[in-house]
């Protein structure tokens, strides 16, 4: 790996990236309606003279896959695109956010226009890689409910794909610092609705009734032993109740009383387990108590896995390119990132990185109206992507 180059390269593309950066802050868009933005990256993916172009996703005009060569291995660089809602920026800067409500507080614009700079490095380099990259410039990471990354997966971005990189700038970290974790990287969060039915009746005449009221305290009790007794000690899992919805009236038995919770895990077998689980516990004190019990499960993110090879991979670029001491192992984080969908289909690395510490301009939270993006690493993120891109394709060849 040509270590000079690609800082070389990094480090001219420091000027475009950064005013890229903040074309794109000026004007954020929502997930699904990333048409300007994409119309941004487009222009600049030809203005390098890249053609192989595929554009517009989930039926919309929205993201971006862009190949730099056919040969294999072939890695997948995802970025994704979307701003979110935030009621007003609170920062005093030129490029602030000019649509009302609509903010990038989350980042994206810095890896959407890293990635661009990643792109121009990609391209100088083209003859001398030793394998192709997919670029995947992904819209609505921030909407659970329609996540980018499955859309891109459900439309064949990773046909042909033999590993994926994922990347995130992150606020009130030492700037310029890598940060990753071995295995898995975040927790998985699903969701769960619980119907309890008995039999209505009057307050006064429980016995002409069937409370489910009284059947939802037992059950919500007994959940609580899965984590405490059923699961091996040194296994993570959270069972929370978020709702509890039952009865209108204080003198009258409800008829039906409706839970709804979420469940968090690091660990896949666990994840798959817990619904069985809640089932059988609902069920069995639902008979008991003479209630019928109706439960829903409601995937919504897995676990980002770092495949722990591929980290090995990121740890030695980073260390060539930047020396010893830029790349950090991590606990596991409590965030989500739909980059899981992809890393549960292609050995994967995600990875951080720090844009400075708290104090600094940059320490403001994730999501809230004061946070900023530091520039400056705009060219470490585009160096590291593509260094990282090299190892992976000379390990996989
Ligand atoms: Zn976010
Ligand atoms: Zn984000």
């Amino acid at each position: 790996m040509n270590t000079e180059k690609i800082l070389a390269l990094a480090a001219a593309q420091e000027e475009h990236m950064t005013a890229v950066r903040r074309e794109l802050h000026k004007h954020p868009e929502m997930g699904w309606h990333e048409e300007r933005t994409t119309d941004v990256i487009e222009r600049e993916l030809r203005a390098m003279g890249l053609t192989n172009i595929r554009r517009g996703f989930r039926g919309t005009n929205c993201g971006l896959i862009c190949d730099i060569g056919e040969a294999r291995p072939r890695i997948a660089i995802r970025a994704d695109i979307d701003a979110l809602a935030v009621a007003f920026e609170d920062n005093d800067l030129e490029f602030k956010s000019e649509v009302p409500g609509v903010m990038h507080a989350c980042g994206h614009d810095a890896h959407a226009a890293s990635l661009l700079g990643a792109a121009a490095v990609f391209a100088a380099m083209k003859d001398e890689l030793p394998g192709s990259v997919r670029l995947m410039f992904q819209p609505s990471e921030e909407q659970a409910t329609t996540p980018g990354a499955k859309a891109f997966i459900a439309e064949g971005a990773l046909d042909g794909v033999d590993a994926v990189i994922g990347y995130h700038v992150r606020a009130g970290a030492p700037e310029g610092r890598i940060l990753y974790t071995p295995g898995p990287a975040t927790t998985s969060g699903d969701i769960w609705e619980l119907d309890i039915t008995g039999k209505g009746g009057h307050g006064s005449r429980p016995h002409e009734a069937v409370d489910p009221t009284v059947c939802a305290a037992q059950i919500i009790g007994a959940l609580q032993t899965i984590v405490s007794r059923e699961l091996p000690p040194g296994k993570f899992a959270v069972i929370s109740i978020g709702t509890l919805k039952s009865g209108s009236a204080v003198n009258v038995i409800p008829e039906k009383c409706e839970i709804t919770g979420n469940i968090r895990t690091t660990d896949p077998a666990v994840r798959d387990s817990l619904p069985e689980r809640i089932t059988r516990i609902a069920k069995g004190i639902g008979e008991a108590m003479r209630c019928t019990t109706e439960f829903r499960f409601i995937p919504v993110y897995p676990s980002i896995i770092n495949d722990p090879a591929m980290g090995k991979l990121l740890e030695a670029a980073g260390e060539e390119l930047f020396g010893t001491g830029r790349v950090e192992q991590v606990p596991i984080s409590n965030g989500s990132d739909d980059f899981n969908f992809y890393s549960t289909e292609r050995p994967s690395i995600y990875f951080n990185v720090g844009m400075g510490e708290p104090g600094t301009p940059y320490g403001a939270p994730h999501h809230s109206p004061q946070f900023r993006t530091n520039d400056a690493i705009l060219k470490t993120c585009a160096a590291t992507v593509v260094g990282t891109a090299i190892k992976m394709m000379e390990a996989k060849k």
